[in-house]
């Protein structure tokens, strides 16, 4: 299972895939992928990334990838990843097992769930959040207070500029690129477009732009240490 997430000035679709394929060493059963400008573009299915159903032309330069190891829900595609709110404005990937997604499933009674992944739950509260901020990185940290268990997070939302992602007792690393950022489950899809990365610690949440990273935990502004992978695959 793997994530990959690309914010930059360049097409995102074919670094998502590419990394995707770097990432399949890990396993996986389902791929998906959202592309995310003023609207989001989700594309998701069962088996290999090289037969992802994608569109000819896809001009956004931001967007999250997905390779699934099924835990909760069989592999369909309906459960792959990436997952969306009722509204379709945000999209989630995720790696590991969100706890108490039953507990949350139970409380979000006015939201029509579409899988039988613990994922959904993450897409469902980020769009409750949603309606009291617009700014998905504060959403984020407050829907990461209230899952528990294992997660590496990526999110992207129409109309935001920046993927989001946090992690707790699953791997996550951001990549500084010279042509925009990235996020991975780990540095391997990273190397071809830049040496420069930080390993995610537990709790953290990134905001990841064209620009830079920036990344809180529990609230607060951290510094992650910006290393050189001086290794080749
Ligand atoms: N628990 C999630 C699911 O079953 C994520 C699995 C994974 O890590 O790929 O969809």
């Amino acid at each position: 299972c793997g994530i990959i997430g690309y914010i930059g000035e360049q097409l995102a679709r074919p670094r998502l895939v590419a990394g995707l394929q770097q990432l399949e060493y890990r396993g996986y059963d389902s791929a998906g992928i959202a592309l995310a400008d003023d609207e989001l573009a989700v594309f998701k299915q069962v088996g290999l990334v090289a037969d992802l159903d994608l569109p000819e032309s896809t001009p956004q330069t931001c967007g999250i990838g997905h390779t699934r190891w099924s835990t909760h829900g069989k592999p369909t595609d309906a459960n792959a990843h990436p997952h969306t709110d009722c509204s379709g404005r945000v999209a989630v990937v995720h790696n590991g097992i969100i706890g108490n997604y039953d507990e949350l499933r139970a409380s979000l009674l006015d939201h029509e769930f579409r899988s039988e992944t613990d994922t959904e739950v993450v897409a469902h509260l980020l769009e409750d959040e949603l309606e009291a901020t617009d700014d998905l990185r504060e959403a984020v940290g407050a829907v990461v207070d209230k899952i528990e268990g294992s997660y590496a997070l990526g999110v992207v939302a129409a109309g935001y500029d920046g993927i989001v992602a946090a992690r707790r007792n699953s791997p996550l690393v951001v990549g500084h690129g010279e042509d925009g950022n990235f996020i991975a489950s780990d540095v391997t899809p990273l190397l071809e477009h830049t040496r420069s990365v930080s390993y995610l610690e537990d709790g953290d949440v990134a905001h990841v732009t064209r620009e830079g990273i920036a990344i809180w935990n529990e609230g607060t502004p951290v510094d992650r240490e910006v290393h050189t992978i001086e290794w080749s695959p």
